[in-house]
């Protein structure tokens, strides 16, 4: 049997999952506003570039405050 690789029927643009914003992270918060405040004004490189800082900003240590 033939293997598709070829996705069907995508509409979203972004080949990888959009991380999620954690909760209680003002970074993610505010990355996640900006995020969506990029993709409805269709500007997709700050959509891309809000998701890699949410991916790369640091999480699991202990905050200080
Ligand atoms: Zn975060």
């Amino acid at each position: 049997m033939p293997r598709r690789c070829r996705p069907v029927h995508l509409s979203d643009p972004f080949p990888l999952p959009e991380p999620k914003p954690v909760a209680g992270c003002d970074v993610c918060a505010a990355l996640a506003k900006q995020r969506e405040a990029a993709r409805v004004s269709g500007d997709l490189t700050t959509v891309i570039d809000s998701n890699i800082e949410m991916r790369r900003h640091p999480h699991g240590k202990a905050v200080r405050t």
